[in-house]
């Protein structure tokens, strides 16, 4: 069966927070990282709300007619203010089939600023990883220092035997979005060769 995905080159999947924020350089960045979505013509995966730093990143992606899949599930739909107008538009029963989908959809994971949610949806991906089940590349986007103490957390855990010592080694940090076009565009450059 054709499957509508075939076209698409690259899926970002974007983790982030369902909030604002305190710092206005997080909505920034979010709209920022829209922009350079579109542009590049890479598709937005998301958790399809159009609250907090989802919301500004889907609009800004859509603005610049970005292309955009968001995947939410049935009982967030209104908490989350489900974005029905989204290229493509999943509703899922449970939480765990949204970050399957999302996961299965995407070729690379990007985390925001973001709460407790944002927190499960990285450990997930990373733990995975970790794993070796999967080899997706992780970008942790660590605006104004906002994952610095999470970043301390990990070596913690390393420090005090309770990880690998190369448990960070599948995590790139980078400090602005233009930095993460970067190591993204590099990082399909590399991919492409693989692929012929
Ligand atoms: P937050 O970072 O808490 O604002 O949440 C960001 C996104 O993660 C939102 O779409 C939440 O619905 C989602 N989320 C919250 N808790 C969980 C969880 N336990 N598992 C997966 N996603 C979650």
């Amino acid at each position: 069966m054709p499957n509508s995905f075939q076209s698409v080159q690259f899926s970002l999947c974007v983790f982030c927070g369902s909030r604002m924020g305190i710092d206005a350089d997080f909505g920034q960045a979010a709209r920022n990282l829209g922009e350079v979505l579109a542009r590049n013509k890479w598709r937005l995966v998301y958790g399809a709300g159009d609250v907090g730093l989802m919301g500004e990143v889907a609009r800004a992606t859509q603005a610049l007619g970005g292309e955009t899949f968001g995947v939410i599930p049935e009982h967030l739909m209104s908490l989350e203010a489900g974005k029905h107008d989204l290229s493509h538009f999943v509703i899922t029963q449970t939480m765990h089939e949204r970050k399957k989908v999302m996961f299965m959809n995407s070729n690379a994971m990007v985390i925001l600023p973001g709460g407790a949610g944002t927190l499960d949806e990285f450990f997930e991906v990373v733990t995975w990883r970790h794993l070796g089940l999967h080899s997706k590349p992780i970008y942790l986007l660590n605006i104004n220092g906002y994952w610095d103490v999470l970043l301390t957390m990990l070596d913690q855990m390393i420090e005090q035997g309770f990880a690998d010592s190369n448990f960070c080694d599948h995590i790139s940090v980078v400090n602005t979005v233009t930095a993460l076009e970067q190591a993204l565009s590099d990082y399909l450059a590399r991919r492409k060769p693989a692929r012929v």
